[in-house]
């Protein structure tokens, strides 16, 4: 676990844990709300290293505690997550308490920590309130969700809820390039998830590469008109014609519409908010034109949704696009 995204980026959540250490104001239930990406599972571990350092400069990054922490293997923290049916359910909080209620070889301070707190069955929600009115005073548990909305008045009102605010698109770009990911692919990837550890996933899938160089491809087929748009499509994009996982023909859905909103970019001068910074847009086109091709293309986000045939489906987007 690496803390130098969170420190970047919620740099208001991680000073007050500091603070709330700092000023004795600890509670014993955290509930960490926020959009999928915000680092939540990051600052639970870091909060927890600021519980259990052992050194008075929290948390240290060096002793024992820290180390295991780091390594992802502490004895004494407790990890739950939805399971395979993506629910949390009763007996995965059984067996939380029931780690509990062992005699620890190690005294101390021990924290559990529950992601995704609001797919937690009834059940497993009435199991765990039980659970949290017989905690120790040495006993912290950090729930992480990304839908306050779903989660019960009777946890809500037992924790104390921090906010983490969504990371802005530049700081993104800055996460990916400082890992030696290219400019423009930062870029790109920024447009794909809000998520940092998800950006750093697809940038090492290929499919995902083919398809930016796809994407690049037909609009330089659009507005130079040296190719076929719907010849590109066939040379270049096997993979994803034939692709059954959505998530790529959503995927490519966004970034032509990305690709095309980067020319209303260009005409509108606003030359730094531009994702395709290697297509060339300096040719003829009313930002009007652009504003229609973009809606036609955002269409076809909801018709991917049925089940379609996909290469009919972009066939006829590219006829609709075509200038
Ligand atoms: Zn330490």
């Amino acid at each position: 676990m690496d803390f130098s995204t969170l420190l970047r980026t919620q740099a208001k959540v991680v000073k007050l844990l500091n603070n709330s250490l700092l000023k004795n104001r600890l509670v014993g239930i955290y509930l960490f709300e926020g959009a999928k990406g915000t680092q939540k599972i990051e600052a639970a571990y870091y909060f927890a290293s600021l519980l259990m350092c052992e050194r008075p400069n929290k948390p240290c990054g060096e002793c024992l505690s820290c180390k295991r922490i780091k390594e992802g293997k502490h004895p004494r923290i407790f990890f739950v997550e939805p399971g395979g049916k993506g629910s949390i359910l009763k007996s995965q909080i059984d067996d939380l308490e029931h780690e509990f209620s062992r005699v620890s070889l190690e005294e101390g301070i021990r924290v559990f920590i529950i992601k995704d707190i609001d797919k937690a069955t009834l059940e497993a929600s009435n199991r765990l309130l039980k659970f949290l009115e017989e905690t120790s005073s040495t006993t912290y548990g950090i729930l992480t969700t990304e839908n306050l909305q779903n989660i019960i008045n009777t946890i809500k009102s037992r924790s104390q809820i921090i906010s983490f605010s969504k990371v802005p698109r530049d700081v993104v770009i800055e996460e990916y390039t400082k890992r030696g990911i290219k400019e423009e692919h930062s870029r790109i990837l920024s447009i794909l998830t809000n998520d940092i550890n998800e950006g750093l996933v697809y940038s090492k899938d290929e499919k995902i590469t083919a398809m930016i160089e796809l994407v690049k491809a037909i609009g330089e087929a659009i507005w130079f008109k040296e190719k076929e748009p719907i010849l590109v499509l066939n040379e270049m994009g096997k993979t994803l014609l034939s692709e059954k996982d959505k998530m790529y023909h959503n995927m490519f859905i966004d970034l032509m519409a990305t690709m095309i909103n980067d020319h209303i970019y260009y005409k509108l001068n606003q030359k730094n908010e531009i994702t395709f910074t290697s297509v060339d847009f300096d040719i003829d086109c009313e930002v009007k034109e652009l504003f229609t091709i973009v809606e036609k293309v955002l269409v076809y986000k909801q018709k991917i949704k049925y089940n379609v045939n996909v290469e009919l489906m972009y066939m006829q987007m590219l006829i609709e696009v075509a200038r």
